[in-house]
């Protein structure tokens, strides 16, 4: 498919005069074609076009939205390797990856599809009327899950299949019923387009109302500002920096009626070597470590960033391996140059630092925008110091914590902002200190792995892939399984309402075929 550098206005493309370039990062070069820049003009249509559809979208049967979520996940499959290339060509990203990412774009697609078709998310819950109830009568009380509203979801430059134009965000929202405008992000306009296209094309397959979906590109703060600050827009997805996301909050916050934003945006991922675990394996901890570390140039938001022990000669073996493993990695192409050289930035702070140390770097840089990895020691008491030495470094660069003793150890957790993940490395002799820290993983962590490494996010129904501030700016949702959903979703409870007037799932005879609640016992599946 040529691509055409045009917006989707629902089914209608629109080409501006305000254009822009995406760059191949392995060349430092931009590459053709010209994509559009969306003007204010194209945010009010775009939102007055979903608005429009809302109602119509909302009421079609579950079943429907689960053939367009389908369609959509052949559609991109059937978009070949030209998606792929392109992808490749926008992000550096390898092969290898883009092909994983398309699956687990297409197979999270599927899996929304499915769980409309298994109703549980519209949490039916039915209290029926107790007329003879003393001392006063119960009405019938009816409640099911609606829709928001249309949703801005905003594309992230690390996922460009699986968490942009048709990623988690958008499966979710429109698995929801809400329909979506993606602020495309401005690093990979061309994979954006071709997925959009994909998108529109099941729409017409399926028969979606126009304004279902429309891809806007430009910049964040003014197309990204408009359309969080639209009237019609009731929810927004992001992930992205933790300025990015700051911006957008407040932005949300200070509309006439705020709204939601489920934010994903910084996080270093603690993960802590309990002493016997230290001391079993401490060789394969450390290359464990370093491939998790480096594993697509550290560009992953679960990357292990901050690592936690106490200190002793175990610690020294883990470190004296870590560091031998580090410094034969190359050096790993980035996704921009943006993000190449907020690395280098990071890295350059944490090098500077009086009181912390580099213990190994990777294999210097080669070509432009390549990130070389790096590691770094420092005890837990100028950590507790100076807290900023924890910021996210996004990349291949994480910070060894030497802790004096246990207090140390859990002084340090406890200053730790919210995480997406917490890792412990422990076994059978460890698990009595594990037990004494998991309260404090729970308070600032969404997933508590144990022996494993966070980067791998698996698509399910347990996954929670979210977490205190500032993971998230929302701790009570997940972005990634089948509860992302629910963030698009608010209850309604229908009072004493005639059977003819109320929505199909609540009707008297709908229970049989969906799970739902009655009289506080659940039933179904
Ligand atoms: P970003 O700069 O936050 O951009 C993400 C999206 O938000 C882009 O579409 C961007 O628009 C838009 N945006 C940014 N600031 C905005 C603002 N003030 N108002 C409205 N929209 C705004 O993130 P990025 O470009 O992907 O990467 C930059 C940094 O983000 C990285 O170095 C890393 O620190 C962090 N990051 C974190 C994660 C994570 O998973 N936690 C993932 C990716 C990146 P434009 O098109 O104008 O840029």
């Amino acid at each position: 498919m040529a691509l055409t550098g045009q917006l989707y206005i629902g089914r209608t493309r629109r080409a501006t005069s305000r254009t822009f370039h995406a760059a191949d990062p392995a060349r430092n070069a931009s590459v053709e074609p010209a994509f559009s820049a969306a003007s204010a003009a194209d945010v009010q249509a775009a939102c007055e076009l979903a608005w429009k559809a809302f109602d119509s979208y909302r009421t079609l049967p579950a079943q429907r939205r689960a053939e367009f979520l389908d369609a959509i996940a052949d559609n991109i499959l059937g978009l070949g390797d030209e998606l792929l290339q392109r992808a490749q060509l926008e992000s550096g990203l390898p092969l290898a990856r883009l092909t994983g990412e398309r699956g687990r774009t297409i197979s999270q697609l599927k899996l929304f599809a499915s769980e409309l078709r298994r109703g549980g998310w519209q949490t039916v819950t039915i209290d029926p009327a107790l007329p003879t109830r003393a001392p006063l009568p119960r009405p019938d009380l009816r409640q099911r899950q609606i829709p928001l509203g249309p949703v801005a979801v905003f594309g992230a430059s690390n996922f460009p299949l699986a968490f942009s134009v048709a990623g988690g965000d958008t499966a979710s929202a429109l698995a929801a019923g809400c329909p979506v405008i993606v602020k495309g992000h401005s690093a990979h306009p061309g994979t954006s387009e071709l997925v959009a296209s994909a998108l529109i094309a099941a729409a017409d397959a399926c028969d979606m109302p126009d304004g279902v979906f429309s891809l806007l590109n430009g910049s964040g703060q003014e197309v990204g500002g408009a359309l969080v600050a639209h009237p019609h827009i009731k929810a927004v997805g992001f992930t992205g920096s933790r300025n990015g996301g700051l911006a957008l909050m407040q932005i949300a916050a200070s509309r006439p009626e705020p709204i939601p934003v489920y934010a994903e945006m910084s996080s270093i991922n603690p993960v802590l070597l309990l002493p016997n675990a230290l001391q079993e394996r401490a060789e394969s901890l450390a290359q464990g470590f370093i491939s998790s570390l480096t594993l697509g140039a550290g560009q992953f938001c679960t990357n292990p960033g901050l690592l936690l022990a106490i200190d002793g000669p175990a610690l020294n073996q883990f470190i004296a391996a870590a560091s031998a493993a580090l410094s034969q990695t190359p050096a790993a192409l980035m996704l921009t140059s943006g993000i190449h050289s907020a690395y280098r930035k990071g890295v350059d702070q944490l090098s500077a630092h009086d009181k912390v140390t580099t213990l190994a770097q990777g294999q210097p840089e080669t070509s432009s925008n390549c990130g070389q990895p790096a590691l770094f020691g420092v005890t837990a008491s100028a950590v507790l110091a100076d807290t900023n030495i924890l910021q996210e470094v996004f990349g291949a660069a994480s910070i060894i914590v030497r802790c004096g003793d246990e207090a140390q150890l859990r002084e340090v957790l406890e200053h730790l902002e919210g995480q997406l993940t917490a890792t412990l490395h422990l076994t059978d002799g460890d698990h009595e200190l594990a037990q004494r820290l998991l309260p404090i993983l729970e308070r600032k962590a969404g997933r508590i792995l144990a022996n494993g490494w966070p980067t791998g996010v698996e698509v399910c129904h347990a996954m929670v892939h979210g977490g205190p501030f500032p993971a998230t700016s929302d701790s009570r949702t997940t972005s990634v399984g089948t509860r992302a959903i629910e963030r698009f979703l608010r209850p309604v409870c229908y009072q004493d309402i005639p059977d003819a007037l109320l929505p199909a799932v609540l009707r008297a005879d709908a229970q049989q075929h969906l799970p739902h609640r009655l009289d506080g016992v659940y039933h179904g599946e």
